[in-house]
């Protein structure tokens, strides 16, 4: 069983990596009470609209708002917004028209969009309506610059794109200097290209954006960092404000755009969400970084190490087989506040292709920013870990799955 002894020592440990991250979190708590003060968010901006959802005062306070805090010029924050996937759609078929070339230089890119780009066959994809893909890897976990360089100069993309977390891949997460570089270089050879960032997973670990050193658009999901827990559904598209209307036409209707969508009564729970959330992505951190060293300490493999640099909330376990797989996950499930009682069996997934196992004992379902786990049932059997509230259930949860592993 793990001690007292050894939660104590490790906590001595990790201090100054969580006094780090506190810095980190007050900065943008910072950032994001300003914001709430420039724009004077009140009570009544609680009160959304229904029907058309014309002069929804809230609705458009929140989009001025995610602008202010991330570094863009316009965004997008609306509940109709699915989840990641549909606003990383949104975004790509807002901006790329036939024949334009859409370049992805960080990797394949996460399973769930494979069909809608086409790299998975699917006769609505960008790629059947006529798009140019290609794809770049990365180079020992970072840009593959002779590459990259190489494909714009025979043809030019129209946007260049970027996923900075791991995804289900067994690579690091890019941080914001590497994004800082990779801009130069691009905007260098060609200021138009259009640079969009799939930021999921990495909103509030840094305390810099993306758009901050010159990307032009970034994208997320709000049952993840943003959303805090709090925010019930949505997603978010940041940016230049031509390409934010041209997206928000995809969105809804060409010579409507942003001025229509009712939040209904969702203005709150998105303002909540992004009040709470630096605290929340700190103490997910927290959790992963405890996980990262207890598992380590007791022999497993875990990438990052506890004290290394992060730019996502993920962390990778590599536990070995599929049993202790299996069995990890369902230990976070049942140290998990909802559902605890659920046994987790590996299972086929709408736009994954291996079977998936995943943990989420949460209040909204599939939020990944409360404690999750999950993963692809094949070798190297990696658990993908992430979120928690609170660093004590957290750390509850990681406990109790390192002691059932040692069963
Ligand atoms: C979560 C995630 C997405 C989007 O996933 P959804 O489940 O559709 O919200 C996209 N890219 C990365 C890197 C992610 O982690």
């Amino acid at each position: 069983m793990i001690t007292k002894k050894e939660i104590n020592e490790a906590l001595n440990q990790t201090k100054d990596i969580f006094n780090y991250y506190d810095d980190i979190c007050f900065m943008n708590s910072e950032k994001v009470l300003n914001a709430f003060h420039k724009y004077n968010v009140s009570y009544s901006d609680f009160e959304g609209t229904t029907g058309y959802g014309y002069s929804d005062i809230g609705r458009d306070k929140i989009e001025r708002i995610y602008s202010e805090i991330f570094g863009g010029e316009d965004a997008i924050v609306r509940k109709e917004i699915v989840s990641g996937t549909h606003a990383i759609y949104i975004m790509l078929s807002g901006i790329i028209k036939q024949k334009d070339k859409l370049l992805v230089i960080s990797g394949t890119p996460y399973d769930t969009i494979h069909e809608s780009i086409g790299i998975k066959e699917n006769k609505n994809s960008l790629i059947s309506n006529g798009i140019i893909y290609e794809e770049i890897d990365l180079l020992s976990n970072d840009f593959d610059y002779e590459k990259i360089k190489l494909s714009i100069e025979k043809e030019l993309p129209k946007v260049i794109y970027i996923q900075r977390s791991i995804g289900y891949s067994l690579r690091e997460s890019i941080d914001i200097l590497k994004m800082e570089q990779i801009v130069k270089f691009i905007k260098n050879i060609n200021k138009n290209i259009i640079i969009a960032v799939d930021n999921c997973y990495t909103e509030f670990v840094e305390s810099k954006s993306p758009l901050e050193v010159g990307c032009d658009l970034i994208v997320g999901s709000l049952i993840k960092n943003l959303g805090a827990g709090i925010v019930p559904s949505g997603g978010y598209i940041i940016g230049r404000k031509d390409l934010i209307n041209d997206i928000s036409e995809r969105l809804y209707v060409p010579g409507l755009g942003k001025e229509i969508g009712p939040s209904l009564n969702m203005n709150k729970y998105i303002l909540q969400g992004l009040y709470n959330a630096p605290s929340v992505v700190n103490n997910s951190l927290k959790t992963v970084i405890i996980a990262s060293l207890l598992l380590e300490n007791n022999g497993f493999k875990v990438e990052p190490k506890y004290n290394e640099k992060r730019s996502d909330i993920v962390e990778k376990i590599y536990l070995e087989n599929a049993d202790n797989l299996i069995k990890f996950v369902n230990s976070i499930q049942k140290y998990s506040a909802i559902d605890s009682n659920f046994k987790i069996i590996p299972d086929d997934m709408p736009g994954y292709d291996s079977k998936i196992v995943m943990a989420s004992g949460s209040f909204i379902t599939g939020s990944s920013i409360e404690l999750s786990c999950d993963a692809p049932l094949r070798a190297p059997f990696v658990a993908y870990l992430q979120g928690s509230i609170t660093f004590e259930y957290g750390l509850i949860a990681i406990m109790n799955a390192i002691n059932e592993l040692k069963k």
